[in-house]
C-alpha cells in the first residue's frame, strides 16, 4: 500500500507502508516528532502570547494593509493546538477501549497519544491523524519563528542601493524586513546585489543617502 498522507520532502517519490500500517514509516516518525514538542510549543505560546498581548499595532506605509494583532493570531493558533490535540486524544482513546484516564491537558493527551502512535498507525484514521498533528505543529512554529513577516521597499531614491560594485553604482532596491518575533532585528536587505545591513549599518547607510542627496542637490 502507498501512504497516503501528503510528503513536502520529496512529494512525488511513493512511500511503500509496511503490513498492517496505513501509514509510511517516516509520517509515523514525523508523528512522534510532533507529538514530542506540542506540549513545549503549547507554553511557548502563551509566553509570546503575554509579551504580545497590548502591543500597539504600528501602520507602515506602504506596508499590505493593517496586520492580524499578533496576540489574536497566537490565541487562536494555541487553541487550535488544544483543541485538535484533544480531539484526536479522545478519538484514538474511544477508539481503542481505552481504560486509561485522559486529563485534559495537551502534556497528558500527547503524551498518550505517543505511547499509543504504533497502534495509531495502524487504523485507517491515522492519515487524518498525522495530517492534524502536523498542521497544528507548524502553525504554532511558524508563529514562534523569528522569520521576516512583512516585507516592504524603501520608497523613493532613498531605496536606492548605494553599495559602489567596479562597474558602477549597484541599481537594486532596498527592503526592509521586519521579523514576527520583536527580539529580532529588523534589517534592509538589496534586491540586486543581496547586500544586508543591519539597523546599525542602517543608521550609518542613513549618514551615505544624506551625502548623496545633498551632492545631488
Ligand atoms: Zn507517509
Ligand atoms: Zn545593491
Amino acid at each position: 500500500m502507498t501512504c497516503p498522507v501528503e510528503h513536502y520532502r520529496d512529494p512525488d517519490r511513493p512511500r511503500r507502508t509496511s503490513d498492517g500500517y496505513a501509514i509510511c514509516g517516516g509520517c509515523l516518525r514525523g508523528l512522534q516528532s510532533d507529538l514530542a514538542a506540542l506540549p513545549k510549543l503549547h507554553e511557548d505560546l502563551a509566553q509570546l502570547h503575554n509579551a504580545k498581548r497590548g502591543t500597539a499595532q504600528t501602520k507602515i506605509s506602504g506596508s499590505m494593509g493593517a496586520r492580524l494583532p499578533i496576540a489574536v493570531s497566537v490565541a487562536d493558533a494555541r487553541k487550535d493546538l488544544k483543541d485538535t490535540l484533544m480531539a484526536w486524544a479522545v478519538h484514538a482513546h474511544r477508539e481503542a477501549s481505552s481504560a486509561a484516564v485522559l486529563h485534559d491537558s495537551t502534556a497528558s493527551a500527547a503524551r498518550w497519544l505517543a505511547v499509543n502512535a504504533d497502534w495509531a498507525a495502524r487504523q485507517d484514521w491515522a492519515p487524518g491523524l498525522v495530517t492534524a498533528i502536523r498542521y497544528i505543529r507548524s502553525r504554532a512554529v511558524s508563529l514562534l519563528d523569528p522569520r521576516p513577516c512583512q516585507r516592504f521597499p524603501v520608497p523613493g531614491r532613498d531605496g536606492l542601493c548605494v553599495r559602489e560594485a567596479e562597474a558602477g553604482p549597484c541599481p537594486g532596491r532596498l527592503w526592509v524586513a521586519i521579523p514576527a518575533s520583536q527580539e529580532a532585528d529588523s534589517t534592509i536587505t538589496c534586491d540586486t546585489c543581496g547586500q544586508v545591513y543591519s539597523a546599525v549599518q542602517w543608521m550609518r547607510l542613513g549618514h551615505l543617502i544624506h551625502a548623496r542627496r545633498t551632492a545631488a542637490a
